[in-house]
């Protein structure tokens, strides 16, 4: 699966923006595997299943429905009929999303779906353990970070766009806690691959990156 370009990074590093245009200049699907775990999390909450269930965990991720719906430069993410794009982002759903992708029966079911449709042409692939779990062998593989501060304002201007009031100090603990819970879980914790690219995002703009991503491709 070389023909994968994997995206890692903590939240707010921009690797989805980044993740996004990059797939559009190359005219590559893109996958955002953040995404398959809150719509994970969201199910689970309807169905009102605790994280200790195991078995009902297993059965809904073997079970799930989720589809992307291209929608012009956006993607639409689908569970089962329901369009749950803006759902999957609401503040409750970004703990409970680390929180459920932590259990290694949600991360070897996502695995699985992941690798199947990377099998399926280029992909670039955005999450936080493409490069080290789901695609060791890809051939580009990049790592993206900013400064704290800067990814506290990035989450905080986003929240802001979306009409949602909440405190920059909110933001700050939501986002430590969750990048602390993401980065030391037993099973494929947030880090760079060894031999992925590190990219510092903080002085830069987000097209500065993807410029930068492809001339690192072109290189070769
Ligand atoms: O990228 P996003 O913030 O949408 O991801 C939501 C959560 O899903 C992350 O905090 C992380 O816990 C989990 N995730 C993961 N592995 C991935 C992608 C996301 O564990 N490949």
């Amino acid at each position: 699966m070389n023909h994968v370009i994997t995206i890692d990074g903590p939240t707010g590093s921009g690797k989805s923006t980044v993740s996004r245009l990059l797939a559009k200049r190359l005219q590559s699907p893109y996958l955002d595997t953040g995404a398959m775990y809150r719509v994970v999390a969201l199910a689970l909450k309807q169905a009102g299943i605790g994280l200790h269930d195991k078995a009902a965990i297993s059965k809904i991720c073997n079970e799930l429905d989720i589809r992307f719906v291209p929608e012009g430069d956006a993607t639409g993410v689908y569970l089962g009929r329901d369009d749950v794009t803006e759902t999957i982002r609401e503040p409750d759903i970004d703990l409970l999303a680390s929180d459920v992708s932590a259990l290694e029966g949600v991360r070897s079911a996502m695995t699985r779906i992941q690798r199947k449709i990377g099998s399926q042409g280029p992909l670039v692939a955005e999450g936080r353990d493409m490069g080290t779990v789901v695609f060791p062998e890809a051939q580009y593989k990049f790592y993206i970070d900013a400064s704290l501060e800067t990814r506290i304002d990035r989450r905080f201007q986003e929240r802001q766009q979306r009409g949602e009031s909440i405190s920059r100090e909110k933001i700050r603990e939501d986002l430590i806690k969750r990048d602390h819970q993401d980065m030391h879980r037993s099973i494929a914790p947030l880090k760079p691959a060894k031999d992925a690219t590190i990219i510092d995002t903080t002085e830069l703009s987000l097209d500065q990156v993807v410029e930068k991503i492809l001339r690192e491709i072109e290189k070769d």
